[in-house]
C-alpha cells in the first residue's frame, strides 16, 4: 500500500496533456489575474475560450483558438489598446 492508487490519475482530464501541448502551441501566457496556468476550451462545432485553471478567469468565446488565444494574450500582456 505505498503507491498512489492510479485510479485517482485516471479520474483526472483525459485531455489534460494535449490541452496543455495545445496551450503551449498557441503561445498562451499565464493569466492576467493571478499568474496561473491557462486552459483552452473548444472544437470544430463549439466556440473557443480560455480559462484559467487556478482562479477560473476566462474569456470570451471566439471561433477559433487562435482569436482566443490572441485575445488572453492581450489581457495578459497588459497592453490592449
Ligand atoms: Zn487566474
Amino acid at each position: 500500500m505505498t503507491s498512489v492508487p492510479t485510479a485517482e490519475r485516471i479520474t483526472e482530464n483525459p485531455f489534460a496533456h494535449l490541452d496543455r501541448e495545445r496551450c503551449e502551441a498557441l503561445g498562451l501566457l499565464a493569466c492576467p489575474h493571478c499568474g496561473g496556468a491557462p486552459s483552452i476550451t473548444g472544437s470544430r462545432n463549439n466556440p473557443w475560450r480560455i480559462t484559467c485553471k487556478s482562479c477560473g478567469a476566462s474569456s470570451s468565446l471566439y471561433d477559433t483558438d487562435a482569436e482566443a488565444a490572441g485575445a488572453w494574450n492581450r489581457r495578459a500582456g497588459g497592453n490592449a489598446p
